[in-house]
Protein backbone atom coordinates (compact mmCIF):
# COMPACT_ATOMS: atom_id res chain seq x y z
CA UNK A 1 0.00 0.00 0.00
CA UNK A 2 2.88 2.43 0.65
CA UNK A 3 3.92 2.23 -2.88
CA UNK A 4 0.28 2.86 -4.04
CA UNK A 5 -0.07 5.75 -1.32
CA UNK A 6 3.06 7.63 -2.79
CA UNK A 7 1.96 6.81 -6.69
CA UNK A 8 -2.05 8.62 -5.50
CA UNK A 9 0.46 11.92 -4.47
CA UNK A 10 2.10 11.72 -7.75
CA UNK A 11 -1.39 11.62 -9.52
CA UNK A 12 -2.56 14.33 -7.24
CA UNK A 13 0.49 16.41 -8.17
CA UNK A 14 -0.44 16.77 -11.55
CA UNK A 15 1.27 19.81 -13.02
CA UNK A 16 -0.35 19.82 -16.54
CA UNK A 17 -3.64 19.64 -14.26
CA UNK A 18 -5.29 23.91 -14.38
CA UNK A 19 -7.45 23.00 -11.22
CA UNK A 20 -4.85 21.30 -8.90
CA UNK A 21 -2.53 24.45 -10.29
CA UNK A 22 -5.06 26.37 -8.31
CA UNK A 23 -4.75 24.55 -5.32
CA UNK A 24 -2.88 25.26 -2.16
CA UNK A 25 -0.53 22.25 -1.15
CA UNK A 26 -2.98 21.10 1.20
CA UNK A 27 -6.15 21.29 -0.71
CA UNK A 28 -3.69 19.05 -3.24
CA UNK A 29 -3.25 16.60 -0.73
CA UNK A 30 -6.50 15.55 -0.78
CA UNK A 31 -7.11 15.32 -4.13
CA UNK A 32 -9.92 15.98 -6.66
CA UNK A 33 -12.97 14.40 -5.31
CA UNK A 34 -15.61 16.53 -3.06
CA UNK A 35 -17.15 15.29 -0.22
CA UNK A 36 -20.62 12.86 -0.96
CA UNK A 37 -23.70 14.81 -0.56
CA UNK A 38 -26.23 12.60 1.38
CA UNK A 39 -28.87 11.05 -1.23
CA UNK A 40 -26.88 12.44 -4.33
CA UNK A 41 -24.71 9.72 -6.74
CA UNK A 42 -21.30 8.84 -5.56
CA UNK A 43 -20.09 7.32 -8.84
CA UNK A 44 -17.62 4.80 -9.55
CA UNK A 45 -15.07 3.79 -6.98
CA UNK A 46 -11.31 4.02 -8.05
CA UNK A 47 -11.05 0.23 -9.65
CA UNK A 48 -14.29 1.08 -10.94
CA UNK A 49 -12.41 4.08 -13.16
CA UNK A 50 -9.40 1.91 -13.99
CA UNK A 51 -11.23 -0.78 -15.85
CA UNK A 52 -13.11 1.48 -17.42
CA UNK A 53 -9.81 3.48 -18.81
CA UNK A 54 -8.91 -0.34 -19.79
CA UNK A 55 -11.34 -2.40 -20.60
CA UNK A 56 -11.46 -1.02 -24.26
CA UNK A 57 -8.12 -2.83 -24.85
CA UNK A 58 -9.94 -5.56 -26.59
CA UNK A 59 -7.42 -8.33 -27.02
CA UNK A 60 -6.73 -8.19 -23.09
CA UNK A 61 -8.14 -10.20 -20.68
CA UNK A 62 -9.14 -8.62 -17.95
CA UNK A 63 -9.25 -10.51 -14.31
CA UNK A 64 -10.57 -8.90 -11.56
CA UNK A 65 -9.15 -10.02 -8.00
CA UNK A 66 -11.98 -9.41 -5.49
CA UNK A 67 -15.04 -11.12 -4.53
CA UNK A 68 -17.89 -11.58 -7.23
CA UNK A 69 -19.46 -8.22 -6.49
CA UNK A 70 -16.31 -5.99 -8.18
CA UNK A 71 -16.95 -7.22 -10.84
CA UNK A 72 -20.62 -6.84 -11.59
CA UNK A 73 -20.18 -3.08 -10.43
CA UNK A 74 -18.24 -2.34 -13.45
CA UNK A 75 -19.07 -4.96 -15.78
CA UNK A 76 -19.85 -3.29 -19.05
CA UNK A 77 -21.37 0.05 -18.92
CA UNK A 78 -20.12 1.32 -21.74
CA UNK A 79 -20.72 0.80 -25.63
CA UNK A 80 -17.18 1.26 -26.38
CA UNK A 81 -17.09 -0.76 -29.13
CA UNK A 82 -13.80 -3.26 -31.59
CA UNK A 83 -13.49 -3.83 -35.25
CA UNK A 84 -12.24 -7.55 -33.72
CA UNK A 85 -11.09 -9.02 -31.19
CA UNK A 86 -14.29 -9.55 -28.10
CA UNK A 87 -11.56 -11.17 -25.33
CA UNK A 88 -12.58 -7.94 -23.22
CA UNK A 89 -16.05 -8.58 -23.43
CA UNK A 90 -15.77 -11.82 -21.33
CA UNK A 91 -15.49 -11.54 -17.78
CA UNK A 92 -12.81 -12.96 -15.63
CA UNK A 93 -13.09 -12.82 -11.55
CA UNK A 94 -10.80 -14.66 -9.10
CA UNK A 95 -14.10 -15.08 -7.04
CA UNK A 96 -12.58 -14.92 -3.77
CA UNK A 97 -15.33 -16.68 -1.00
CA UNK A 98 -14.65 -16.05 3.02
CA UNK A 99 -13.09 -19.16 3.13
CA UNK A 100 -10.38 -18.06 0.79
CA UNK A 101 -9.72 -15.11 2.83
CA UNK A 102 -9.73 -16.76 6.15
CA UNK A 103 -7.08 -19.38 4.29
CA UNK A 104 -4.94 -16.63 2.95
CA UNK A 105 -5.73 -18.36 -0.31
CA UNK A 106 -5.84 -14.93 -2.49
CA UNK A 107 -2.39 -15.15 -3.93
CA UNK A 108 -2.46 -19.10 -5.24
CA UNK A 109 -5.80 -18.29 -6.54
CA UNK A 110 -5.20 -15.25 -8.69
CA UNK A 111 -2.17 -17.35 -9.95
CA UNK A 112 -4.11 -20.43 -10.82
CA UNK A 113 -6.39 -17.79 -12.63
CA UNK A 114 -4.12 -16.72 -14.62
CA UNK A 115 -2.69 -20.10 -15.77
CA UNK A 116 -6.07 -21.11 -16.46
CA UNK A 117 -6.45 -17.79 -18.81
CA UNK A 118 -3.67 -18.63 -20.90
CA UNK A 119 -4.14 -22.20 -21.46
CA UNK A 120 -7.97 -21.61 -22.88
CA UNK A 121 -7.65 -18.06 -24.45
CA UNK A 122 -3.70 -17.53 -24.95
CA UNK A 123 -4.21 -13.47 -24.86
CA UNK A 124 -1.12 -11.38 -25.55
CA UNK A 125 -1.80 -9.66 -22.10
CA UNK A 126 -3.58 -10.14 -19.11
CA UNK A 127 -4.24 -7.05 -16.91
CA UNK A 128 -5.07 -7.95 -13.01
CA UNK A 129 -7.30 -5.41 -11.23
CA UNK A 130 -6.87 -5.10 -7.80
CA UNK A 131 -9.79 -4.06 -5.37
CA UNK A 132 -10.75 -3.29 -1.86
CA UNK A 133 -10.77 -7.08 -0.55
CA UNK A 134 -7.61 -8.01 -2.02
CA UNK A 135 -5.75 -5.20 -0.95
CA UNK A 136 -6.85 -4.85 2.80
CA UNK A 137 -6.09 -8.46 3.50
CA UNK A 138 -2.79 -7.59 1.58
CA UNK A 139 -2.56 -9.82 -1.43
CA UNK A 140 1.28 -8.60 -3.25
CA UNK A 141 -0.63 -8.82 -7.24
CA UNK A 142 2.60 -7.18 -8.29
CA UNK A 143 4.78 -10.32 -6.87
CA UNK A 144 2.09 -12.60 -8.48
CA UNK A 145 1.76 -10.82 -11.66
CA UNK A 146 5.32 -10.81 -12.05
CA UNK A 147 5.84 -14.29 -11.20
CA UNK A 148 3.34 -15.42 -13.57
CA UNK A 149 4.26 -13.31 -16.14
CA UNK A 150 7.61 -15.13 -16.24
CA UNK A 151 6.30 -18.23 -15.89
CA UNK A 152 3.78 -17.94 -18.67
CA UNK A 153 5.82 -15.91 -21.48
CA UNK A 154 2.81 -13.37 -21.82
CA UNK A 155 2.88 -9.74 -20.58
CA UNK A 156 1.15 -9.75 -16.74
CA UNK A 157 0.28 -6.66 -15.88
CA UNK A 158 -0.98 -5.68 -12.02
CA UNK A 159 -3.69 -2.64 -12.05
CA UNK A 160 -3.47 -0.91 -8.42
CA UNK A 161 -6.31 0.66 -8.08
CA UNK A 162 -8.18 -0.61 -5.12
CA UNK A 163 -11.94 1.05 -4.86
CA UNK A 164 -11.20 2.13 -1.54
CA UNK A 165 -7.97 3.93 -2.88
CA UNK A 166 -10.17 7.02 -3.86
CA UNK A 167 -12.69 8.39 -6.57
CA UNK A 168 -13.66 6.96 -10.04
CA UNK A 169 -10.89 9.85 -11.69
CA UNK A 170 -8.37 9.50 -9.35
CA UNK A 171 -8.47 5.00 -10.65
CA UNK A 172 -8.63 6.33 -14.37
CA UNK A 173 -5.47 8.14 -13.99
CA UNK A 174 -4.18 5.12 -11.51
CA UNK A 175 -4.62 3.15 -14.75
CA UNK A 176 -2.78 5.25 -16.68
CA UNK A 177 0.43 5.22 -14.43
CA UNK A 178 -0.17 1.13 -14.54
CA UNK A 179 -0.22 1.41 -18.31
CA UNK A 180 3.33 4.00 -18.19
CA UNK A 181 4.72 1.17 -15.76
CA UNK A 182 4.92 -1.88 -17.55
CA UNK A 183 3.22 -1.78 -21.19
CA UNK A 184 3.97 1.30 -23.47
CA UNK A 185 7.68 1.01 -24.32
CA UNK A 186 8.05 -2.91 -23.43
CA UNK A 187 7.06 -3.16 -27.85
CA UNK A 188 9.62 -1.70 -30.71
CA UNK A 189 7.20 -1.21 -33.64
CA UNK A 190 9.27 -1.84 -37.12
CA UNK A 191 7.42 -0.15 -39.16
CA UNK A 192 7.18 3.73 -36.86
CA UNK A 193 6.70 6.28 -39.38
CA UNK A 194 6.87 10.50 -39.63
CA UNK A 195 2.59 10.62 -39.42
CA UNK A 196 2.40 8.17 -36.50
CA UNK A 197 -0.35 9.66 -33.90
CA UNK A 198 -1.75 8.12 -30.49
CA UNK A 199 -5.25 9.25 -29.41
CA UNK A 200 -5.50 9.51 -25.75
CA UNK A 201 -8.85 9.44 -23.59
CA UNK A 202 -11.14 8.26 -27.09
CA UNK A 203 -13.61 5.69 -25.81
CA UNK A 204 -14.85 5.02 -29.09
CA UNK A 205 -18.33 4.95 -27.83
CA UNK A 206 -20.89 3.45 -30.51
CA UNK A 207 -17.86 3.43 -32.76
CA UNK A 208 -17.83 6.78 -33.36
CA UNK A 209 -14.32 7.12 -33.72
CA UNK A 210 -14.37 5.39 -37.21
CA UNK A 211 -16.02 8.47 -38.15
CA UNK A 212 -13.30 10.16 -37.70
CA UNK A 213 -10.28 7.63 -38.67
CA UNK A 214 -11.04 7.51 -41.93
CA UNK A 215 -10.52 11.61 -42.40
CA UNK A 216 -7.15 10.79 -40.61
CA UNK A 217 -6.42 8.25 -43.52
CA UNK A 218 -7.16 10.27 -45.93
CA UNK A 219 -4.37 12.78 -44.87
CA UNK A 220 -2.11 9.85 -44.75
CA UNK A 221 -2.50 10.05 -40.66
CA UNK A 222 -1.89 6.55 -38.75
CA UNK A 223 -3.30 6.37 -35.96
CA UNK A 224 -0.20 4.49 -33.67
CA UNK A 225 -2.30 3.83 -30.38
CA UNK A 226 -5.88 4.98 -29.92
CA UNK A 227 -6.31 4.22 -25.83
CA UNK A 228 -8.09 3.06 -25.06
CA UNK A 229 -11.12 2.61 -27.67
CA UNK A 230 -10.43 -0.31 -29.69
CA UNK A 231 -6.90 -0.91 -28.88
CA UNK A 232 -4.80 -3.81 -29.87
CA UNK A 233 -2.05 -4.28 -26.56
CA UNK A 234 0.90 -4.48 -29.31
CA UNK A 235 -0.21 -0.86 -30.17
CA UNK A 236 -0.45 0.05 -26.74
CA UNK A 237 3.26 -1.35 -26.06
CA UNK A 238 4.27 0.34 -29.01
CA UNK A 239 2.48 3.80 -28.54
CA UNK A 240 5.83 5.21 -27.29
CA UNK A 241 6.78 5.53 -31.36
CA UNK A 242 4.16 8.16 -32.19
CA UNK A 243 5.37 11.64 -33.30
CA UNK A 244 2.50 13.74 -31.65
CA UNK A 245 -0.95 13.64 -29.87
CA UNK A 246 -4.15 14.43 -29.73
CA UNK A 247 -5.94 14.46 -25.65
CA UNK A 248 -9.57 13.86 -25.97
CA UNK A 249 -10.32 13.62 -22.56
CA UNK A 250 -7.92 15.36 -20.04
CA UNK A 251 -9.83 14.78 -16.97
CA UNK A 252 -9.39 11.21 -17.65
CA UNK A 253 -6.01 10.92 -18.84
CA UNK A 254 -3.55 13.82 -18.36
CA UNK A 255 -0.88 12.22 -16.40
CA UNK A 256 -0.46 10.03 -19.37
CA UNK A 257 -0.37 12.63 -21.85
CA UNK A 258 2.16 14.72 -19.88
CA UNK A 259 4.25 11.92 -18.61
CA UNK A 260 4.61 10.33 -22.45
CA UNK A 261 5.32 13.82 -23.93
CA UNK A 262 8.01 13.91 -21.35
CA UNK A 263 9.56 10.46 -21.70
CA UNK A 264 9.33 10.00 -25.00
CA UNK A 265 9.41 13.77 -26.68
CA UNK A 266 5.75 13.37 -27.75
CA UNK A 267 4.01 16.67 -27.83
CA UNK A 268 0.37 16.47 -27.34
CA UNK A 269 -2.62 18.95 -27.60
CA UNK A 270 -5.64 18.79 -25.76
CA UNK A 271 -9.13 18.85 -28.48
CA UNK A 272 -12.24 17.80 -29.01
CA UNK A 273 -14.05 15.76 -31.98
CA UNK A 274 -17.32 16.96 -30.81
CA UNK A 275 -18.97 19.41 -33.30
CA UNK A 276 -17.83 20.84 -36.60
CA UNK A 277 -15.73 23.70 -35.44
CA UNK A 278 -13.93 21.56 -33.15
CA UNK A 279 -13.21 18.62 -35.43
CA UNK A 280 -11.24 21.01 -38.07
CA UNK A 281 -9.47 22.54 -35.19
CA UNK A 282 -8.72 18.64 -33.74
CA UNK A 283 -7.24 17.89 -37.78
CA UNK A 284 -5.36 21.19 -37.82
CA UNK A 285 -3.32 20.70 -34.72
CA UNK A 286 -2.36 17.41 -35.93
CA UNK A 287 -1.25 18.30 -38.94
CA UNK A 288 0.83 21.04 -37.05
CA UNK A 289 2.22 18.78 -34.18
CA UNK A 290 3.45 16.78 -36.77
CA UNK A 291 5.17 19.23 -38.73
CA UNK A 292 6.71 20.55 -35.99
CA UNK A 293 8.25 17.22 -35.39
CA UNK A 294 9.30 16.51 -38.84
CA UNK A 295 6.58 15.80 -41.16
CA UNK A 296 6.51 17.35 -45.02
CA UNK A 297 4.49 20.68 -44.42
CA UNK A 298 2.35 19.68 -47.08
CA UNK A 299 0.29 18.00 -45.31
CA UNK A 300 -0.90 21.54 -43.85
CA UNK A 301 -2.33 22.34 -47.45
CA UNK A 302 -3.79 18.72 -47.56
CA UNK A 303 -5.43 18.93 -44.26
CA UNK A 304 -6.88 22.88 -44.86
CA UNK A 305 -8.49 21.24 -48.29
CA UNK A 306 -10.18 18.08 -46.86
CA UNK A 307 -11.14 20.39 -43.92
CA UNK A 308 -13.14 22.63 -46.53
CA UNK A 309 -14.86 19.89 -48.28
CA UNK A 310 -15.95 18.18 -45.23
CA UNK A 311 -16.92 21.46 -43.57
CA UNK A 312 -19.13 22.07 -46.91
CA UNK A 313 -21.03 18.85 -46.91
CA UNK A 314 -21.59 18.73 -43.62
CA UNK A 315 -23.17 22.11 -43.00
CA UNK A 316 -25.22 21.54 -46.41
CA UNK A 317 -26.54 17.88 -45.02
CA UNK A 318 -27.55 20.23 -41.52
CA UNK A 319 -29.65 22.91 -43.37
CA UNK A 320 -32.04 20.03 -44.33
CA UNK A 321 -32.72 20.14 -40.61
CA UNK A 322 -33.10 23.94 -40.08
CA UNK A 323 -36.73 24.11 -40.85
CA UNK A 324 -38.05 21.21 -38.89
CA UNK A 325 -35.83 22.09 -36.00
CA UNK A 326 -35.70 26.26 -35.92
CA UNK A 327 -36.95 27.73 -32.58
CA UNK A 328 -37.01 24.15 -31.07
CA UNK A 329 -35.43 24.96 -27.17
CA UNK A 330 -32.48 22.69 -25.81
CA UNK A 331 -31.03 22.23 -22.52
CA UNK A 332 -27.48 20.45 -22.44
CA UNK A 333 -27.05 18.99 -19.28
CA UNK A 334 -23.94 16.58 -20.14
CA UNK A 335 -20.69 15.67 -18.38
CA UNK A 336 -19.13 13.97 -21.33
CA UNK A 337 -20.14 15.83 -24.21
CA UNK A 338 -20.51 19.57 -23.75
CA UNK A 339 -17.98 21.69 -25.69
CA UNK A 340 -18.85 24.64 -27.31
CA UNK A 341 -18.37 23.66 -30.50
CA UNK A 342 -22.12 21.50 -30.42
CA UNK A 343 -23.68 24.58 -29.24
CA UNK A 344 -22.22 26.67 -31.75
CA UNK A 345 -23.53 23.86 -34.28
CA UNK A 346 -26.87 23.82 -32.88
CA UNK A 347 -27.44 27.38 -32.77
CA UNK A 348 -26.37 28.07 -36.15
CA UNK A 349 -29.25 25.74 -37.86
CA UNK A 350 -31.50 27.98 -35.43
CA UNK A 351 -32.11 25.68 -32.70
CA UNK A 352 -32.03 28.06 -29.24
CA UNK A 353 -29.94 27.10 -25.86
CA UNK A 354 -32.03 27.53 -22.97
CA UNK A 355 -29.36 25.83 -20.85
CA UNK A 356 -25.78 24.40 -21.13
CA UNK A 357 -24.18 22.95 -18.14
CA UNK A 358 -20.57 23.98 -17.79
CA UNK A 359 -19.44 21.53 -15.06
CA UNK A 360 -16.86 19.63 -17.10
CA UNK A 361 -16.18 22.09 -19.58
CA UNK A 362 -12.77 23.43 -19.57
CA UNK A 363 -12.42 27.33 -18.95
CA UNK A 364 -12.19 28.00 -22.79
CA UNK A 365 -14.82 26.01 -23.45
CA UNK A 366 -16.62 28.71 -21.14
CA UNK A 367 -15.59 31.78 -22.17
CA UNK A 368 -16.84 30.98 -25.86
CA UNK A 369 -19.87 29.48 -24.64
CA UNK A 370 -20.96 32.72 -22.33
CA UNK A 371 -20.06 34.97 -25.59
CA UNK A 372 -22.92 32.53 -27.48
CA UNK A 373 -25.21 31.55 -24.74
CA UNK A 374 -25.87 32.93 -21.14
CA UNK A 375 -27.61 29.91 -20.19
CA UNK A 376 -24.46 28.25 -18.26
CA UNK A 377 -25.14 26.95 -15.34
CA UNK A 378 -22.55 24.61 -13.38
CA UNK A 379 -24.99 21.91 -12.07
CA UNK A 380 -28.79 21.88 -11.72
CA UNK A 381 -30.74 20.30 -8.78
CA UNK A 382 -33.02 17.86 -10.07
CA UNK A 383 -36.12 19.34 -8.73
CA UNK A 384 -34.90 23.05 -10.81
CA UNK A 385 -34.56 20.70 -13.74
CA UNK A 386 -37.72 18.71 -13.39
CA UNK A 387 -39.87 22.42 -12.94
CA UNK A 388 -37.86 24.03 -15.78
CA UNK A 389 -38.81 21.29 -18.14
CA UNK A 390 -42.46 20.74 -16.96
CA UNK A 391 -43.27 24.21 -16.69
CA UNK A 392 -42.35 23.44 -21.08
CA UNK A 393 -39.37 25.60 -21.34
CA UNK A 394 -37.84 23.13 -23.51
CA UNK A 395 -38.47 20.87 -26.23
CA UNK A 396 -35.61 18.61 -25.64
CA UNK A 397 -33.08 17.53 -23.13
CA UNK A 398 -29.60 16.02 -24.20
CA UNK A 399 -28.18 14.71 -21.30
CA UNK A 400 -26.68 11.13 -19.71
CA UNK A 401 -29.00 8.17 -18.30
CA UNK A 402 -28.55 9.64 -14.64
CA UNK A 403 -31.22 12.50 -15.68
CA UNK A 404 -33.53 10.79 -18.26
CA UNK A 405 -36.13 10.34 -16.08
CA UNK A 406 -36.35 13.52 -15.13
CA UNK A 407 -37.41 14.30 -18.77
CA UNK A 408 -39.81 11.74 -19.31
CA UNK A 409 -41.78 12.55 -15.92
CA UNK A 410 -42.11 15.94 -17.11
CA UNK A 411 -42.88 14.30 -20.80
CA UNK A 412 -40.37 15.95 -22.07
CA UNK A 413 -38.41 14.45 -25.36
CA UNK A 414 -34.70 13.38 -24.21
CA UNK A 415 -31.47 11.92 -26.16
CA UNK A 416 -28.83 10.44 -24.40
CA UNK A 417 -25.54 11.96 -25.13
CA UNK A 418 -23.44 10.37 -22.73
CA UNK A 419 -21.28 7.38 -22.41
CA UNK A 420 -24.55 4.94 -22.42
CA UNK A 421 -25.62 6.57 -25.73
CA UNK A 422 -26.46 4.59 -28.95
CA UNK A 423 -25.41 6.26 -31.53
CA UNK A 424 -22.15 7.91 -32.58
CA UNK A 425 -21.53 11.58 -32.29
CA UNK A 426 -18.14 12.30 -33.48
CA UNK A 427 -16.25 14.08 -36.39
CA UNK A 428 -18.54 16.04 -39.11
CA UNK A 429 -20.92 13.09 -39.76
CA UNK A 430 -21.56 12.67 -35.78
CA UNK A 431 -22.74 16.20 -35.98
CA UNK A 432 -25.27 15.75 -38.37
CA UNK A 433 -26.24 12.23 -36.72
CA UNK A 434 -26.61 14.32 -33.49
CA UNK A 435 -28.94 16.26 -35.28
CA UNK A 436 -30.86 13.83 -37.16
CA UNK A 437 -31.36 12.25 -33.71
CA UNK A 438 -32.57 15.58 -32.00
CA UNK A 439 -35.19 15.90 -35.22
CA UNK A 440 -36.44 12.06 -34.47
CA UNK A 441 -36.74 12.88 -30.58
CA UNK A 442 -38.69 15.69 -30.69
CA UNK A 443 -41.25 15.08 -33.69
CA UNK A 444 -41.50 11.30 -32.22
CA UNK A 445 -45.09 11.21 -32.35
CA UNK A 446 -45.46 9.20 -29.36
CA UNK A 447 -45.05 12.77 -26.86
CA UNK A 448 -48.81 14.01 -28.54
CA UNK A 449 -50.23 10.95 -26.62
CA UNK A 450 -48.05 10.63 -23.88
CA UNK A 451 -49.47 14.76 -23.16
CA UNK A 452 -52.94 14.21 -23.27
CA UNK A 453 -54.84 13.20 -19.93
CA UNK A 454 -56.01 9.68 -19.41
CA UNK A 455 -58.69 8.89 -20.45
CA UNK A 456 -60.27 8.41 -17.15
CA UNK A 457 -59.28 11.53 -15.49
CA UNK A 458 -61.83 13.04 -18.76
CA UNK A 459 -64.45 12.17 -17.45
CA UNK A 460 -67.14 13.82 -15.45
CA UNK A 461 -67.39 13.12 -11.59
CA UNK A 462 -70.11 10.69 -10.94
CA UNK A 463 -72.24 11.82 -8.40
CA UNK A 464 -73.09 8.70 -6.47
CA UNK A 465 -69.56 7.01 -6.69
CA UNK A 466 -67.28 7.34 -3.73
CA UNK A 467 -64.13 9.09 -4.62
CA UNK A 468 -61.18 7.09 -5.39
CA UNK A 469 -57.66 6.53 -7.20
CA UNK A 470 -57.99 3.27 -7.37
CA UNK A 471 -57.57 1.46 -10.53
CA UNK A 472 -60.76 -0.58 -10.05
CA UNK A 473 -62.76 2.35 -9.89
CA UNK A 474 -60.96 2.67 -13.42
CA UNK A 475 -62.35 0.18 -14.82
CA UNK A 476 -65.83 0.55 -13.09
CA UNK A 477 -65.62 4.00 -14.99
CA UNK A 478 -64.63 1.94 -18.24
CA UNK A 479 -67.63 -0.81 -17.61
CA UNK A 480 -70.51 2.09 -16.71
CA UNK A 481 -69.51 3.37 -20.28
CA UNK A 482 -69.88 0.16 -21.71
CA UNK A 483 -72.46 -1.21 -20.60
CA UNK A 484 -74.51 1.64 -19.54
CA UNK A 485 -75.23 1.10 -15.97
CA UNK A 486 -73.43 1.55 -12.43
CA UNK A 487 -72.17 -1.85 -11.22
CA UNK A 488 -72.86 -3.82 -7.79
CA UNK A 489 -70.52 -3.69 -5.70
CA UNK A 490 -70.73 -6.53 -3.06
CA UNK A 491 -70.30 -6.36 0.28
CA UNK A 492 -67.60 -8.64 0.19
CA UNK A 493 -65.32 -6.77 -2.04
CA UNK A 494 -66.13 -3.19 -0.30
CA UNK A 495 -64.97 -4.66 2.64
CA UNK A 496 -61.61 -5.50 1.88
CA UNK A 497 -60.94 -2.66 0.02
S1 LIG B 1 -13.26 -2.26 -5.41
FE1 LIG B 1 -14.19 -1.82 -3.40
S2 LIG B 1 -15.54 -0.05 -3.71
FE2 LIG B 1 -15.00 -0.89 -5.74
S3 LIG B 1 -16.67 -2.32 -6.23
FE3 LIG B 1 -15.07 -3.55 -5.24
S4 LIG B 1 -15.59 -3.52 -3.04
FE4 LIG B 1 -16.80 -1.88 -4.01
Amino acid sequence: MSSLSAKIQDVFNEPACDKNCGKDAKARKEGCSKPLTPGAAAGGCAFDGAKIVLQPITDVAHLVHAPLACEGNSWDNRGAASSGATLWRTSFTTDLTELDVVMGQGERKLFKAIREIKEAYAPPAIFVYSTCVTALIGDDIEAVCKRAGEKFGLAVVPVNAPGLAGSKNLGNKLAAEALLEHVIGTVEPDDAGPYDINILGEFNLSGEFWLVKPLLDRLGIRVRACIPGDARYLDVASAHRARAAMMVCSTALINLARKMEERWDIPFFEGSFYGITDTSEALRNIAELLVKKGADPEILARTETLIAQEEAIAWKKLEAYRRRLQGKRLVLNTGGVKSWSIVHALMEIGIEIVGTSVKKSTLEDKERIKQDDNHMFEQMAARDLYAMLSEGKADIMLSGGRTQFIALKAKTPWLDINQERQHPYAGYDGMVELVRQIDLAIHNPIWRQVREPAPWDCQPAMKDEPPSTTSGTASLHALKKFTGTTPTISASVEETR
